[in-house]
């Protein structure tokens, strides 16, 4: 079934609205890089362009002309394409550039694993805790990491499998389901103690799942690891993970 999709203020500003209807999940877009995206492809067109984003299955990306608007619709994964990527975009939907439809082609296969989950997620989703928003949290990381490309992420609280009452010395504070296209984050994290960038740094790690997908032998690729140490307080992040984590066995 197809989602809606639902247009996000900056949310430095706003508290983000995050519900969801009985058709499943909605899809979050960037409203700044969209509207990046949609002046560009106006220039280029020198004319007006009403560029739709979208979390379609099969069309990655469409453009018809309504009375001398252009209308475009692309998949969201563009929104966090590379400039070069863009740059094609722009040039395959305004001029119909054989080259740039081969990179444009070339991104869609590489990023393939992110075209809607093929399993649809069960249950309620939590995402406000006791001491964290989880939504407030991953859209936040979202703009500042991702251009705000991540919108077809979701997020709860949860835990990734039961907790027996032998498996705890080891606590699995994040996991991310490619099928669900779904973080989990350990409910654990959920106090007052547990310091944002610190969850942050996890959301951020299970986003990276979601844009670099693993390897055979290798749930993190040197790529994923790397794109890591982006993270602004990644240093403080492991320095807090390894002091605390005795605490966190015994509150979870
Ligand atoms: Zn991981």
């Amino acid at each position: 079934m197809a989602s809606a999709a639902v247009r996000i203020p900056d949310p430095r500003h706003t508290r983000i609205p995050f519900d969801f209807t009985a058709l499943g999940p909605q899809i979050f877009i960037h409203e700044g890089a969209r509207q990046a995206l949609e002046r560009r492809l106006e220039l280029a067109f020198g004319g007006p362009v009403q560029l739709a984003v979208t979390d379609n299955l099969r069309r990655m990306v469409s453009h018809t002309r309504v009375r001398g608007t252009r209308r475009v619709r692309v998949h969201m994964m563009f929104l966090g394409a590379p400039e070069r990527v863009r740059q094609a975009l722009v040039e395959y939907v305004v001029r119909g550039d054989r080259r740039a439809s081969v990179v444009v082609g070339e991104f869609i296969n590489a990023n393939s694993h992110r075209i809607r989950a093929s399993r649809p997620v069960l249950g309620p989703l939590r995402t406000r805790g006791n001491a964290h928003d989880l939504a407030e949290v991953l859209a936040a990381v979202n703009a500042q990491y991702f251009g705000g490309a991540m919108g077809d992420v979701l997020v709860t609280w949860g835990r990734h499998t039961r907790p027996r009452a032998k498996a705890r010395s080891t606590i699995k504070l994040g996991s991310y389901s490619a099928t669900e296209r779904l973080i989990r984050i350990h409910p654990a994290l959920d106090r007052e103690w547990v310091p944002r960038y610190f969850l942050s740094y996890v959301v951020f790690h299970e986003l990276l799942h979601h844009v670099i997908p693993a390897v055979p032998g290798s749930l993190h690729p040197p790529a994923l690891l790397q794109r890591e140490r982006e993270f602004r307080f990644y240093e403080r992040a492991i320095v807090w993970e390894q002091k605390n984590i005795g605490r966190l066995l015994r509150s979870q």
